[in-house]
């Protein structure tokens, strides 16, 4: 993947709040929040990875109080796509302002979330989470929150191969939940969360297809110049350490359908591709699909 050196990066679309995650804790929520939070936060790691949504109840939040800390600007430092070739964070927002540029010109009415960069824990619309979830998207602020430590751990401890297109993968299926907001089709899943063709592995399947569209459609937007097979492949991997059976083997349990809310990698890498290969989000339509 590379950038287009000399194209403008809008860190407008992202708030790095990394460095004010040491708030003391403070009382939030009811057990609704946190219900709520669990399904809409798990959103990559499916409550998998041997994790048990360590944190996800911990009733915590940013300290309000006398702060000094103060949410940083990213715009000195992420320019240009030159900068985006040079620094992680600057990558980040560069394929935030490239996912957006393309579902702007392709879903009417389309209206941008914004990404939070946040470090350990952050406060959200949806409640107080941590970075044991996972990057997530939140309906209820419609914002993507991305703790960019979760990277190193898809590489170290799920054993993917890593890399920006891995990184832009994981935006990209967060902002396929946005679009999914936005469009209504998240209210398919209701109360249909777990299981191999439960609404929810059709909601996140769908999502990977959208990341596969856009992907398809990157190198038409201002800011990317060039995606490879090689970047592609590298997407494949990070969608295929993150399903629901590779996730349950890899932890060391059972592989047990029942359970899934991602869908298998097999699974998720097909659908990434359909959304890759056409480049049409019509074809997305996993809640439609005879077979997952
Ligand atoms: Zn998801």
């Amino acid at each position: 993947m590379r950038f287009r050196r000399g194209a403008s990066i809008d860190t407008s679309q992202v708030s790095d709040r990394r460095g004010l995650g040491g708030g003391a804790p403070i009382a939030l929520g009811g057990t609704g929040l946190v219900g709520l939070l669990i399904f809409l936060a798990v959103q990559l790691l499916g409550g998998g990875g041997g994790g048990d949504g360590t944190g996800i109840g911990s009733p915590f939040s940013l300290g309000a109080g006398p702060g000094q800390a103060t949410e940083q600007d990213l715009s000195a430092e992420c320019r240009t796509g030159a900068d985006a070739e040079q620094r992680q964070d600057c990558r980040i927002v560069a394929v935030v302002n490239s996912v957006q540029e393309y579902w702007g010109g392709t879903v009417s009415g389309y209206r941008e979330a914004d990404t939070v960069l946040f470090e350990r824990q952050v406060s959200t619309g949806c409640g107080a989470a941590t970075s044991a979830v996972g990057p997530f998207y939140c309906p209820a602020d419609a914002t993507v929150y991305l703790d960019l430590s979760f990277y190193a751990e898809l590489s170290q401890r799920f054993g993917a191969r890593g890399g920006p297109f891995a990184e832009a993968y994981v935006v990209a299926h967060e902002y396929g939940h946005h679009v999914q907001h936005l469009l209504g089709t998240d209210q398919q899943v209701g109360g249909d969360r777990a299981g191999a063709e439960s609404g929810s592995v059709r909601l996140e399947l769908q999502a990977d297809c959208y990341a596969g569209v856009w992907s398809a459609h990157a190198e038409r937007t201002s800011l990317i110049e060039d995606l490879t097979d090689d970047d592609i492949a590298v997407g494949l991997d990070a969608a295929s350490v993150i399903g629901d059976d590779y996730i349950q083997s890899h932890f060391g349990g059972g592989v047990d359908p029942e359970s899934w809310t991602h869908g298998s990698s097999e699974q998720r890498q097909r659908w990434f591709s359909v959304g890759h290969d056409t480049g049409d989000p019509r074809r997305c339509d996993t809640f439609s699909a005879a077979q997952l």
